[in-house]
């Protein structure tokens, strides 16, 4: 595979990929033609005296054309498809990319050539997305360190290393202790335990080269372990070593923390900023640390009350099946028994009125009354499964994407599911060209006896994926830079969690969710059960999550001199704690979304997106979910608008204001 054939010489119609006729040993050469070429353009571009800053931009994003779509190749089968032969070249693959991916973002002859076009096309016009792009060239630039002098840079390089190594070491010593614990059970420890979690358990021993049956502290055995098990002692056990991870001997994180707290605070100083949460929100939509702490707080404010309902109704069950004194081991296992009462249903009722066909059928409908568009299944492009179905995808009569349906499991896939692309919409390979997108999960593959059969999560789930795929689909961008979901990190699940809502719509159940045998429609009560269960303990899940945004901001948003993080998490987490912490307990040691994950000054984005999610499907609700007016306004003001202007004014734009709270209180039975 050179570069060559797979794109410019692609004889498939709308420029789709060959997959049919890529080999893994192609990979590398065409990896390393792509590097040469983009060094080539590079160079003539660093050199160019542009006129206008549309060929600018062009000349500029074109450098990486080959690049760009050999890696997105690359990496879509790295998760969707990964051979044993494709693993045992990745690493090369990768750092190759990496290697000329830094030298690029180092260069100061690229930034000297931004810093110039950017001040010389200053007072010419320009579009908004040429301006945003061109600002987001520059800002790049300065927020790795290009303004700095000498010494500054220096330092800069230096936290970044040392960065890098903590995080890796942290993310080491969580994953240790987590595999340290080992809970070894015999069969009478089995009390109360699903079938379902027996066979893990059993499974997991044997792993082990162990007798009995073992429970572990990753999630898939813990969660289950302490909503069900009736052997108080054991759950205990567990708890309190899955509250204490990394917290002692050589895989103490709480050093690290406080290191690297310092140090991101440092390198926001070095490059202007007050704080961490200041350099990464001024890439937000929410923009400083003010709004998220005060958004944080009016939660916490608003969701205290149901929350303590919620927990006085664990204790009174408690109470009432003789315990005296309700424990923090103790709060899952009677909050399950709350909700086995409350919403008798589960997954194996449903799934009859979920086949995947119908579930399919039922999206392709939503997204024609809400957009107009129509699916066209197209069985002679090659794919890089025989499972995966493409579609080519019309606005009227005008073909504006290419969708992937990669649904099934098998052993070369991730496990999950998630929206991708293989080609972005924009300008690509000189003509402006539409998008080729992906969705790729894990749904039960049909049998003999039955067809693909959903949970309800999957039906969700598949919803969410096809809000990002629409937001990829439509886009309407001239350059693939900030085209798609090439958003701001708390707008992205702004699509994705608003198509959740028809799934969760009466209206639309109705018209898709029938019995794959008898057709009978889904009865209304179980229905009903669905959407109630979604609304279980709200007020103590809300909490929980604020609680994790306010200790990350109490981390990133002040700086604190001399102060242990064990003090820190103490005083952000007073008020979320129903129950006396326990002395052994901490947080932030093995917080690793905020400590090795990339969501530091950013775990409030959750609820930040489920506001805006739930703010704008009100609209729908008020004007009607398929009113024509409402739909297009959301696709022309934020689906086709990709991150080319900033997302508070064209949320703004959408909805007449700025985002509320309270549909996303009324939502969740706050308010
Ligand atoms: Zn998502």
């Amino acid at each position: 595979m050179s570069v060559e054939t797979l794109t410019l010489l692609s004889k498939l119609p709308y420029n789709a990929i060959d997959f049919k006729s890529i080999e893994v040993s192609n990979y590398m050469p065409a990896l390393r033609e792509a590097i040469t070429k983009a060094k080539t353009k590079l160079a003539h571009w660093k050199n160019e005296d542009y006129a206008n800053i549309k060929t600018f931009l062009q000349d500029f994003t074109a450098i990486t054309d080959e690049l760009t779509l050999v890696s997105s190749i690359f990496y879509n089968m790295h998760s969707a498809n990964v051979t044993e032969a494709l693993q045992a070249i990745s690493q090369e693959f990768s750092s190759l990319l990496t290697q000329f991916q830094n030298d690029f973002t180092l260069d100061l002859e690229v930034f000297e050539k931004v810093k110039k076009m950017r001040s010389l096309f200053s007072h010419s016009p320009m579009t908004i997305e040429e301006h945003k792009i061109l600002e987001k060239m520059y800002d790049d630039f300065v927020r790795n360190g290009a303004n700095l002098n000498d010494e500054d840079k220096n330092s800069l390089r230096k936290i970044d290393e040392e960065l890098a190594s903590l995080s890796l070491t942290y993310s080491d010593n969580v994953l240790k202790s987590t595999k340290e614990f080992c809970l070894q059970l015999s069969a009478d420890d089995l009390l109360g335990l699903p079938e379902s979690l027996v066979h893990m358990a059993k499974e997991t021993a044997q792993k082990k080269k162990l007798e009995g049956y073992v429970i572990t502290l990753d999630s898939y055995l813990y969660v289950p372990f302490m909503k069900h098990s009736q052997k108080r002692n054991l759950r205990e056990k567990i708890y309190r070593a899955s509250v204490s991870k990394a917290t002692t001997g050589e895989t103490n994180n709480l050093p690290l923390v406080k290191k690297m707290v310092d140090l991101r605070h440092r390198r926001a100083q070095l490059l202007g900023f007050k704080t961490h949460a200041e350099y990464v929100l001024a890439k937000r939509m929410a923009k400083n640390s003010s709004t998220v702490t005060d958004f944080l707080h009016q939660f916490k404010t608003k969701s205290k009350k149901k929350s303590l309902e919620e927990f006085q109704e664990v204790k009174s069950l408690a109470q009432a099946e003789g315990l005296s004194v309700l424990e923090k081991w103790d709060v899952a296992y009677y909050s399950e028994r709350i909700k086995e009462k409350k919403y008798q249903f589960d997954d194996e009722m449903l799934r009859p009125y979920f086949s995947l066909e119908k579930v399919l059928n039922g999206v392709f409908d939503i997204a024609r009354k809400l957009y107009g568009l129509t699916f066209k299944k197209n069985s002679t492009m090659p794919t890089y499964d025989d499972a995966v179905e493409v579609y080519e995808v019309y606005d009227q009569e005008k073909f504006i994407s290419l969708l992937y349906l990669d649904l099934f499991p098998r052993d070369t896939k991730k496990s999950g599911a998630w929206m991708t692309s293989f080609m972005e919409q924009g300008f690509f390979f000189g003509e402006k060209r539409r998008p080729h997108i992906g969705i790729v999960c894990n749904f039960p593959k049909p049998t003999d006896k039955e067809p693909s059969l959903l949970t309800w999560g999957d039906v969700v789930t598949y919803f969410h994926e096809f809000g990002h795929a629409l937001h990829g689909m439509l886009s309407q961008c001239e350059y693939t830079y900030l085209s798609g979901t090439n958003v701001y990190w708390d707008f992205v699940e702004l699509p994705s969690q608003l198509l959740e809502n028809w799934a969760r719509s009466p209206e639309c159940l109705e018209a898709f969710a029938k019995h794959y045998k008898t057709q009978e429609v889904i009865p209304v009560d179980l229905v009903k059960k669905v959407l109630n269960a979604d609304q279980f303990q709200s007020g103590l899940m809300t909490m929980r999550q604020i609680s994790f945004g306010s200790l990350d901001m109490a981390f990133h948003a002040q700086v604190h001199e001399s102060t242990d993080p064990s003090q820190i998490e103490a005083l952000a987490m007073k008020d979320f704690q129903f129950l006396e912490p326990l002395p052994e307990e901490s947080m932030c040691a093995s917080f690793s979304h905020i400590f090795s994950g990339g969501y530091s000054a950013g775990y409030y984005s959750y609820k930040w997106a489920e506001v805006l999610d739930a703010d704008a499907f009100s609209l729908f609700q008020e004007k009607g979910i398929f009113n024509k007016e409402v739909s297009t306004a959301f696709r022309q003001l934020i689906l086709e608008k990709g991150g080319t202007e900033d997302p508070a004014i064209l949320y703004e734009k959408f909805r007449s204001r700025s985002p509320s709270i309270d549909p996303l209180l009324t939502r969740l039975g706050i308010n």
